[in-house]
């Protein structure tokens, strides 16, 4: 059974500047499961940073509904690490539990515990300028997991590494998330990460945003990302998302 953990309906968006309006969102809804792994992909500027600036209250919504079924925490992480160059890796995993006031012996060892099964441990008191790029996003993940948050929010997480590197850490993460049971709405413009790390895909117009289409992705032999790129039913998807992205039809 698939309990709902969050509705939205009829979101829209303004943004107001001094002498301007800006309509960002027109009307998204979409249901979004415990445990599911949603990725949201649209053109640039179409408005997803702002669906989940809304989801984690960083903004306002202007109209529609962001029911969540049970109070959720949410960890939220963005397309750049922003890991502090002068703490340890386990410096600062532990920040957010510092600013909250939350840092104990109890979740200190959680973090620990995280560290030693994603393979970081053996780094815990080095700097992240030693870490390469992917294994900086790993540290970022578990950072967010140090305040166990029920959803986890990406933002164009992977955007900034290079190709071989966000394959081998979308995997990464992915296994995490999975792991620690979490649930996970993702943005992204790229519709093959899109496809190979979600249960569904929410496709959105360009800006302002309505829904486009919702895809179940439902692919034989689901694995991990990598290797869900092989599989039979990918490319078919890959081509309908691509057909709803272009801004020429
Ligand atoms: P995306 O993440 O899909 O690239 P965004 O949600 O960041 O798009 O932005 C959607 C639109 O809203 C863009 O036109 C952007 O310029 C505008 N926008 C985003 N944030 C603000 C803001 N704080 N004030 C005014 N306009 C904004
Ligand atoms: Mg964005």
């Amino acid at each position: 059974m698939k309990n709902k953990l969050l509705s939205i309906k009829n979101l829209k968006k303004v943004y107001h500047d001094k002498n301007d309006e800006i309509l960002a969102i027109e009307d998204v809804s979409f249901d979004v499961y415990e445990k599911e792994f949603i990725s949201i992909v649209g053109p640039s500027g179409c408005g997803k940073s702002t669906i989940l600036s809304i989801l984690s209250k960083l903004e306002d919504k202007s109209l529609g509904d962001v029911l969540f079924s049970k109070d959720v925490t949410i960890g939220y992480m963005l397309q750049s690490d922003s890991l502090f160059f002068w703490r340890t890796i386990l410096d600062n995993c532990l920040i957010g539990l510092e600013i909250t006031g939350q840092l104990n012996d109890e979740n200190k060892n959680y973090v620990l515990s995280l560290l030693k099964t994603y393979g970081l441990y053996d780094f815990k008191d080095k700097y992240p300028r030693s870490l390469s790029g992917g294994m900086r996003q790993r540290v970022a993940l578990i950072r967010t997991l140090a305040l166990k948050p029920d959803v986890l929010l990406l933002d164009e997480a992977m955007s900034a590494l290079d190709y071989q590197s966000r394959l081998a850490i979308s995997d990464d993460i992915y296994k995490i998330i999975k792991n620690e049971g979490k649930t996970a709405i993702m943005v992204t413009h790229d519709i093959a990460e899109a496809i190979s790390m979600s249960d569904r895909v929410i496709v959105l117009t360009k800006r302002p945003a309505k829904v486009k289409n919702i895809y179940d992705i439902e692919l034989t032999d689901k694995t991990s990302p990598i290797n869900n790129r092989k599989c039979l039913e990918f490319s078919t998807y890959y081509d309908q998302i691509w057909r709803d992205l272009d801004v020429h039809l």
